[in-house]
């Protein structure tokens, strides 16, 4: 495809996306208002990322904290948020450049990653990743340690979670995903019904291109796409 039309392509793909989010949210009897769409960029370039935000997009999601950090102060009107795997010693750079971490997937990243911004002054928002399907080769808490996580996690100065997101093992069978979706927002109406110290349940992450309308259904109240919006990834 020739580079000059993929800029127009990125803007149709993204109002697009948003509509059919919109629809989803009104299939499920809820409103569009409720469900935030990210445009997740890793590996697109700034000039495509321009397009989506000038057809709407004000949430980007990197899944590296390099890349996050390098494209930040082009997108600096932009919400960006970290939703890839975080290694403790990248912690400090993550506090300094991201509006949100939707990757906490261990006390002890919680722990390094509240430090950093205590010392920075600031609260982070951040989501409980949740390994919904005991993928042994995915991060993320086990859903049945996840409340014991959330507790000790609240008590962290440096952090204020918001929520829960989660990945679901690739799977072929749209049942079976919807299975794990549902899973998923029994786990956040618990949470949320238990007042908690420091913790506010309102994000619910989960649904990228190929499921967020099953994950919409399931009361996703935040999808991740990428590829439906920019087209397949180029990791050149
Ligand atoms: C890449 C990525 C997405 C987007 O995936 P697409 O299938 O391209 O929409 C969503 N969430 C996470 C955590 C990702 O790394």
């Amino acid at each position: 495809m020739l580079a000059n039309d993929e800029y127009g392509w990125v803007r149709g793909q993204y109002l697009r996306v948003r509509e059919q989010v919109d629809e989803a949210a009104l299939r499920a009897n809820r409103r569009p208002e409720e469900v935030r769409l990210m445009a997740v960029t890793k590996t697109v370039e700034e000039a495509l990322i321009r397009e989506a935000v000038a057809a709407g997009a004000d949430l980007l999601g990197e899944n590296k904290v390099q890349e996050l950090a390098r494209k930040r102060g082009a997108f600096a009107q932009s919400e960006m948020h970290l939703i890839g795997h975080l290694q403790s010693n990248k912690a400090a750079k993550a506090a300094a450049c991201a509006d949100m971490v939707q990757s906490v997937d261990s006390l002890r990243l919680a722990a390094v990653l509240s430090d950093c911004c205590v010392k920075l002054g600031k609260r982070l928002p951040v989501l409980l990743e949740i390994n919904i399907g005991g993928d042994a080769a995915k991060f993320g808490f086990p859903p049945e340690e996840a409340e014991a996580a959330l507790a000790e996690i609240g008590q962290m100065q440096g952090l204020k979670v918001r929520g829960l997101m989660t990945v679901p093992p690739i799977s072929g069978n749209p049942r079976e995903t919807a299975i794990f979706f549902s899973h998923m927002h029994k786990l956040f109406l618990d949470f949320s019904g238990k007042k908690m110290d420091n913790i506010t349940m309102d994000i619910l992450s989960m649904g990228m291109s190929g499921d967020f309308a099953a994950a919409i259904a399931e009361g996703s109240t935040l999808v991740r796409v990428g590829t439906a919006i920019f087209g397949q990834r180029d990791y050149r």
